[in-house]
């Protein structure tokens, strides 16, 4: 029997199955460490994640994601596109204060907005930990104003600073060298 399985999903207890590929253990329990199909291997007591006709995330691809929060020095993303990969994923990653930018960055909440769509490189991948950057021609494609949710557009008050066309906010992002230019989203 096949499921789909999201990164982090819980799959049995180590009592019940040993920890196959695609896995990982933690505190007895074992979860997805990637998205695709849950197989469980009833004879050999094996819990596996087959991720089979699904793109998988590999260090120095260019992917697309959407902020979901923010954390002490952290942004976190779902991605859920691979340049030049058809079919979606659904993979939780972070971009370290350090990975945002060049230049050292404070506050990344100073950066980016729930909901931004950006496009970044994915720099490490370790287990379950997935990290991404910003850094050089990436960042935010497309922003959402903070007090109107109206799209935001480029403005002419600095190449950090995007304005709003309904209500005239002016706000600061990370912004992709190609910012407005991404249809997928
Ligand atoms: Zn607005």
């Amino acid at each position: 029997m096949d499921d789909k399985v999201m990164v982090g999903d819980y799959l049995g207890t180590i009592e019940e199955f040993t920890p196959g590929e695609g896995t990982y253990a933690e505190e007895g329990k074992i979860y997805a460490a990637k998205v695709g199909f849950k197989a469980i291997d009833s004879k050999r007591h094996v819990a596996e994640v087959k991720g089979k006709g699904l793109p998988a995330l590999a260090v120095g691809q260019t992917v697309f994601g959407q902020v979901m929060g923010f954390r002490t020095s952290m942004v976190t993303v779902i991605v859920s596109k691979i340049a030049g990969q058809k079919g979606n994923i659904d993979e939780r990653t972070a971009i370290y204060v350090s990975n945002i930018d060049d230049s050292y960055v404070e506050k990344p909440e100073d950066l980016f907005g729930i909901g931004d769509i950006v496009k970044a490189t994915v720099v490490k991948m370790d287990g379950n930990v997935i990290d991404i950057s910003t850094k050089g021609d990436y960042g935010v494609v497309k922003a959402f104003c903070k007090r109107c949710r109206k799209e935001m557009e480029k403005s002419d008050k600095g190449k950090d600073k995007l304005k709003c066309p309904s209500c005239g906010h002016i706000e600061k992002r990370k912004i992709a060298k190609d910012y407005g230019k991404v249809s997928d989203f």
